[in-house]
């Protein structure tokens, strides 16, 4: 597989990440998935714009973030993507230089490391609806801002597989929030809900998509927290993501979601994800 590493097309097995990369040291990073359907990135241009923001907020001077768009659709090329889906992984670190917790001198260059590899969606999960569990939100204060530090992410999705579920939903102060590497969303009243944007989500590009949808088939979303107590009143729930694209959810921490299976509005945000993604 040919990745692309600070200025170079190379095979991933000739890669030597340097020990003293800040990534490695202290997760000083960010990072952004995207897939590409039939060799088209979706929504590029707003991964591209989050993955710039992230790098102002975290004083990372990426001076060739649009350039990094030419290097996704080249990574395409190369690896023969363009007729499946393909997902391609931008990873960005304040560069390379010897451990101490403060920035590098000026003149350090960010490490810049981007892949695309075949993907494919998790088509069964996105019929049949997973189960849920939630966990308590132990991540810092910055969860609009796409780190690598994904640590608590980490465990609470483990926590989620080891109680076979498919993914952890954080709660905070009684509040759901998002899921590990997904936002989350209900439905009730015939109206669709999900957390507003803050500090304690990351917003996400599937999300924004997930509300153009909804406008454009008049169903009203309501961009307010749902409390954990409401759980019982939920008629439907799904996940979204770049990777789980629109994917149902049918329990949280056992308890049933509706009548347990995949909800007739969320099947059709599904589908019109379906066709955004392959327009
Ligand atoms: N929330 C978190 C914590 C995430 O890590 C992600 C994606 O990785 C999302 C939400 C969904 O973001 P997007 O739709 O841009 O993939």
């Amino acid at each position: 597989m040919v990745i692309f590493i600070n200025g170079k097309y190379i095979d991933k097995g000739d890669v030597r990440i340097s020990p003293d990369d800040r990534g490695f040291l202290f997760g000083d990073g960010l990072y952004e998935v995207v897939l590409a359907y039939n060799g088209k990135p979706f929504r590029l241009e707003e991964h591209i714009s989050r993955l710039k923001r992230g790098c102002e907020f975290a004083g990372i001077k990426l001076e060739n973030a649009d350039e990094i768009k030419e290097f996704c659709r080249s990574l395409i090329e190369r690896n023969n993507l363009k007729e499946n889906i393909a997902n391609i992984y931008i990873q960005v670190t304040r560069g390379v230089y010897k451990r101490a917790h403060r920035f590098p001198p000026e003149g350090i260059l960010p490490t810049v490391y981007i892949a695309a590899a075949e993907f494919s969606p998790n088509r069964v999960y996105q019929k049949y609806g997973i189960k849920v569990i939630t966990v308590p939100d132990d991540r810092w204060d910055h969860c609009d801002i796409k780190t690598i530090d994904l640590l608590p992410n980490v465990l609470a999705h483990q926590k989620a597989f080891d109680q076979s579920g498919a993914e952890a939903l954080f709660v905070n102060g009684g509040v759901l929030l998002e899921g590990t590497h997904s936002n989350f969303f209900t439905v009730m009243e015939g109206k669709v809900w999900t957390h507003p944007e803050s500090n304690k989500i990351l917003s996400g590009v599937t999300r924004r998509a997930v509300i153009e949808i909804c406008n454009k088939l008049n169903i009203e979303i309501v961009e307010k927290a749902i409390e954990y107590i409401e759980i019982s009143e939920i008629d439907e729930a799904f996940v979204s993501s770049t990777t789980l694209e629109i994917t149902p959810v049918v329990n949280v921490d056992d308890i049933k979601i509706g009548n347990g299976r995949p909800g007739e509005l969320t099947k059709l945000i599904q589908e019109k994800y379906q066709r955004m993604v392959n327009s």
